[in-house]
Parts: structure tokens; C-alpha cells; sequence
């Protein structure tokens, strides 16, 4: 089993700064795991064309402590800057994986991505602020989205649910309704491909119990309020009728991200020490995700390069 000695989830400028100044101080055995096929998201899909970039944003004013000089200038010439950092380093990188959970076993992280399963030391969590889980196109009147979620948080005992998804995310969260509620699983493919071993199981002992009801090979086309309910339309299967229905169709909110990391969080900001610990030890978070307004591209690299520095020390020593 391969063991990295920072797993670095997130390749905006908070990650590639971590990845570069892991680099600076020797560490090289690391992974930079991005859910697109690019790295900086939020700055490839949320600037303006030619956006001019200020090292001072928001009246952030700050130096960043690490190698990386960052200077003011457009959103294009700021891309080629992240591309060079990127690519004067060999730093080996997961594209088109997006991290679902991170579990701490022992000393070791398993990270969960949707393709792969890393394992590291310590872990970076620079997810920015900008993720939101991915939305279904099927028919859903206004009226029935108010029963439809991307989480868990809405559903209470009792209630009839069904789990729309594939993926490692709907797996758990069926399984966790499974004891207390009605619960089904949706999903459009005959078999399951992504699950770990553990889900696989848990879904597999659940249905066969009469506990989960497996809806396999099924596409759901519309979504209509009926009462205090939803009447869910298959294209394959007569339709049902449910409490609520929750899609866990990949991606995620940043804070439900967190959440599954076992990140403590205050007012939706996560809890940290003042070197940017989590309470589990040598999880970090860096960049945007750490504030409730989001930070700038300077504190981001400035955050990594503490971290760092601070995972030499007390990680890898
Ligand atoms: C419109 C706009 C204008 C701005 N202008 C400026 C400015 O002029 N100057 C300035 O300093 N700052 C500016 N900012 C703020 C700046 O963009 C952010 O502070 C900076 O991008 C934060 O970097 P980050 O790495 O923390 O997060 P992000 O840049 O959001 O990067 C996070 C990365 O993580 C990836 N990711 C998310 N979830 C997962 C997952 N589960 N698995 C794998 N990968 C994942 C994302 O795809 C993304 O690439 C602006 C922000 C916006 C929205």
C-alpha cells in the first residue's frame, strides 16, 4: 500500500501552494487530488473574461511568508501563473477524482475519491467555497423540491426516503436510513461499479433483510408534489410515492464535505487551531473553506505554506 506523505484535496491556489512549498521544504511523496480536469476552478469558471486580479482583495493585505511571490493581473495571466507553478514541479496529481471522505485509521487517512482510494499521513482539505452538489434534470414542480435534498439533514424516523445515486455517498446514505426508515435505492445502471467493499456489503445484507429496496436499472423523469409527498416517475417501473427524496448524483457543499471528514465546525466555519489543525490530528484546512467569506488567493498560499512547514515538524519528523 502506498502511503503519501500529504494527500492535498484541491488544486485551487490554496492546494498548489501547499503542493509547491511541500516541494520548497523536501516533501515530494504527495498527491494533489482535483474533482475537474483543470486545476483553479473557481478562478477558470467564476472570473470574467480579462478580470483584472488584486494580490489585495478585499482589503485582504497580506504577504505570503512561503516562495511564491504573487503579483496583481488578470484572470489569464493568473491561470499561467498556477500553470508554471504547477508544471516546474513534478508533483503527482489525480485529475477528474473527486475526494467524497476522508477517514482516519490509526495514523493513516484513507482518502475515498470517486475513481480511487488513497492513503497519506496528513491530509489538506482546499476545497474552496464554491462546490454544490450536482442537480437532477428529470421534471421537479417547485412545490416537490421542497422534499428533495442533496443531504440528509431534512429527513426525520420514519419517513419513506429514496436515495438517488452510485456512488459511495448514496450507498451510505441509504444505509444510514435503512434502520429507521423506509428506504429505497435508485440508481440508473443494473450494478454497482464505485462502491467500496464495505458499502457493497452493507447494501447487499440490507436488501437481502428487506431493509433497503434495490430499484436498479431505474431513471427517474419526473418529480410531483401529491399532499405532503412526492409521486417519483420511472421510466422503467411504475411509479412511487415517497416522504422525500435525496440525490447524491456527485458533488458535494463544501460543509457537507467537512462534515463527512468528522470536521467540527462553528457557524459553518470549520473549528481550528491557529495553525490550522483540525481537532484530528494533521488534518489541516487551508484557502477559502477556512472563513465564512472566503479569503484571497495571498492568504491561501500564505495558510499552505504554515501548514507545511507545520507538517514537516510534527508530522513527518
Ligand atoms: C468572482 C471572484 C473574484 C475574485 N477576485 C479575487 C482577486 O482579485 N484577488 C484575490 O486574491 N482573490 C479573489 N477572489 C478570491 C479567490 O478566488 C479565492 O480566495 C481563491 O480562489 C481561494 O483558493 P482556494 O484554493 O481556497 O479555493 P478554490 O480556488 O475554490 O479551489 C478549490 C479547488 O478544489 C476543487 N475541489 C472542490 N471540492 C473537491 C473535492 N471534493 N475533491 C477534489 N477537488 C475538489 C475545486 O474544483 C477547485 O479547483 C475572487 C473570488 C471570486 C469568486
Amino acid at each position: 500500500m502506498k502511503i503519501y506523505d500529504i494527500a492535498i484535496i484541491g488544486a485551487g491556489p490554496a492546494g498548489i501552494a501547499a503542493a509547491v512549498e511541500a516541494y520548497a521544504l523536501g516533501i515530494t511523496n504527495i498527491i494533489l487530488i482535483e474533482k475537474s480536469n483543470n486545476h483553479s476552478t473557481t478562478i477558470r469558471n467564476f472570473y470574467k473574461e480579462g478580470k483584472r486580479v488584486d494580490k489585495e482583495w478585499m482589503g485582504q493585505k497580506l504577504e505570503s511568508n512561503g516562495t511564491i511571490t504573487f503579483l496583481d493581473g488578470t484572470k489569464e495571466s493568473t491561470l499561467d501563473f498556477f500553470d508554471d507553478l504547477l508544471s516546474n514541479h513534478k508533483i503527482e496529481s489525480a485529475f477528474n477524482e473527486e475526494a467524497e471522505k476522508v477517514v482516519k485509521n490509526g495514523d493513516i487517512f484513507d482518502i475515498a475519491t470517486t475513481a480511487s482510494n488513497y492513503h497519506a499521513k496528513s491530509v489538506i482539505l482546499s476545497i474552496g467555497k464554491m462546490g454544490k452538489p450536482n442537480k437532477p434534470t428529470c421534471i421537479m414542480s417547485p412545490e416537490a423540491k421542497k422534499r428533495v435534498h442533496y443531504n440528509l439533514d431534512a429527513c426525520s424516523e420514519n419517513e419513506s426516503v429514496l436515495v438517488v445515486g452510485g456512488g459511495n455517498s448514496a450507498a451510505e446514505y441509504a444505509v444510514d436510513l435503512a434502520e429507521k426508515n423506509d428506504s429505497a435505492l435508485s440508481y440508473r445502471r443494473p450494478n454497482f461499479t464505485r462502491l467500496n467493499a464495505i458499502n457493497l456489503l452493507n447494501l447487499e445484507r440490507l436488501s437481502s433483510h428487506g431493509k433497503i429496496r434495490m430499484l436498479l436499472g431505474t431513471n427517474i423523469t419526473a418529480i410531483e408534489a401529491i399532499e405532503a409527498k412526492v409521486k417519483v416517475s420511472f421510466e422503467e417501473i411504475e411509479h412511487e410515492v415517497f416522504d422525500r427524496v435525496v440525490f447524491a448524483i456527485g458533488g458535494s457543499t463544501p460543509v457537507d464535505f467537512l462534515k463527512k471528514c468528522g470536521v467540527e465546525l462553528k457557524d459553518g466555519e470549520p473549528i481550528l487551531s491557529d495553525e490550522f489543525e483540525t481537532d484530528t490530528k494533521a488534518m489541516f484546512i487551508s484557502g477559502d473553506i477556512a472563513f465564512k467569506n472566503g479569503g484571497s488567493i495571498v492568504v491561501a498560499l500564505d495558510m499552505s505554506y504554515k501548514i507545511v512547514q507545520k507538517i514537516k515538524l510534527d508530522v513527518l519528523s
